[in-house]
Formats: C-alpha cells, sequence, structure tokens
C-alpha cells in the first residue's frame, strides 16, 4: 500500500512537471508557427545584447516582413495566409545557425536574433533567408505562391550600450528601406557615430 501510495505521488509530481512546461511553452511561443513569440524574442534579444556586452563580442539582428502578404490573403483565403505563413517560418527556422532565435515579431514580420554575428556574417544570412522565400514557390492545395520577403539588418558591437527598443528601431528602419527600394531585398542599418556632435 505504502509502495502504490509513493508511485502515486511520483506519478503526480510528473503531470505537474509536465503542466508546467506545457504553460511555459504556450506563454513564449506562438501558436500558428511555433516560433518564439513577441515577448519572448525581445526577451532572446535583450539577454543577447547583455551578453555581448560583457564579452566585447556582437549581435546581428534582422527584422524581415513579407512582401505584399495582404494579397495572398485576399486571392487564397486568410487559412492559405496562415499555411503559407507557418511555410514561411520554417524556411526562415531551416536556414539559420542553430544557436540563432527567430521569433514571430507581428503578423508578417520575424525577427532575427545572431548572437556573435558581424556586419558581413548578418548581410550574408539576410540574404540566405530572402532567397530560401524568393527561390521557389510555395505550394497550396489550390495551386502555389510566389513569395518575397524585405530585410533589415544591424550589428551591435559589444563596445555600444544598446537597449532592445533601439535596435529593433535600427532594423525596422533598414526594413523600411528595403521596402522603399522595391522589396525582395536586404538593406543594412547606417551606424550612427555614439554621441557624435554637440547640439
Ligand atoms: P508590404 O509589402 O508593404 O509589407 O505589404 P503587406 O501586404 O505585406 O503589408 P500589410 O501590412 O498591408 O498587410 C499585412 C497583412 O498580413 C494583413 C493581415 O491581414 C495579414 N496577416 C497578419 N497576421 C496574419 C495571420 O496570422 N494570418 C493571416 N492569414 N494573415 C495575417
Ligand atoms: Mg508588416
Ligand atoms: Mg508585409
Amino acid at each position: 500500500v505504502r509502495i502504490r501510495a509513493a508511485q502515486r505521488i511520483l506519478d503526480l509530481q510528473d503531470e505537474i512537471i509536465a503542466a508546467r512546461e506545457s504553460l511555459r511553452e504556450q506563454a513564449t511561443h506562438d501558436t500558428l508557427t511555433g516560433l518564439l513569440n513577441r515577448p519572448a524574442i525581445i526577451d532572446t534579444l535583450q539577454r543577447a545584447l547583455d551578453y555581448a556586452q560583457r564579452e566585447g563580442s556582437s549581435v546581428g539582428v534582422i527584422m524581415a516582413d513579407l512582401d505584399h502578404f495582404k494579397q495572398v490573403n485576399d486571392s487564397y483565403g486568410h487559412k492559405a495566409g496562415d499555411t503559407v505563413l507557418r511555410e514561411a517560418a520554417r524556411r526562415m527556422r531551416s536556414v539559420l545557425r542553430t544557436y540563432d532565435s527567430l521569433g514571430r515579431y507581428g503578423g508578417e514580420e520575424f525577427l532575427m536574433v545572431l548572437p556573435g554575428c558581424d556586419d558581413e556574417g548578418a548581410f550574408a544570412l539576410a540574404e540566405r533567408v530572402r532567397c530560401c522565400l524568393s527561390d521557389a514557390p510555395l505550394e497550396l492545395g489550390g495551386g502555389s505562391v510566389k513569395l518575397t520577403v524585405s530585410l533589415g539588418v544591424t550589428v551591435v558591437d559589444g563596445s555600444e550600450r544598446q537597449t532592445a527598443d533601439s535596435t529593433i528601431y535600427a532594423a525596422d528602419e533598414a526594413l523600411y528601406g528595403a521596402k522603399a527600394r522595391g522589396r525582395d531585398r536586404v538593406e543594412v542599418a547606417r551606424t550612427e557615430p555614439a554621441a557624435a556632435g554637440t547640439d
């Protein structure tokens, strides 16, 4: 009887651990794509920036936004749009390194955090992400969709004190430039000299 009671306690403990894991997964991941959700990827970025500052290393950050995605919904329906978002996320994840993080920042916007990445490496990764979408159309039940993505890149040097917000802002500005210059392209943020000049 005592052994059976002890076994019940152990089983309950396992259930509690599994429930806690499941809650943690739900709190940090996007249900549609399975990627990190917005708060989780921002948190990941902040940690990467803190680490880079301590170690004197760099962090590459890419903001990606699918081009003319509204047209996919308008032409094929919202459900097909969801399928396209899932496939786009899968392709992006497949070209990143295992220690890079990818999150769904908003509807059709994705944020990538690349620890230890310099300008060249971050640009090269952004190009790989761009090509992994444009190279082959995405298959849907009723046809295939050609999809492109625009990307904004910024690299934070370990010597700079940057917040997640300011870094995202820089990547967003570069993304805006990529959209303005015709989409399906990568733009790198211009680095402003820290605290330059007087006012
Ligand atoms: P641009 O090239 O300027 O980025 O154009 P766009 O059409 O991609 O941008 P816009 O912001 O006009 O539209 C984004 C669309 O993404 C509109 C919205 O309905 C769609 N969207 C956002 N989240 C989801 C989602 O979870 N599922 C589906 N199917 N569509 C979504
Ligand atoms: Mg958008
Ligand atoms: Mg878009």
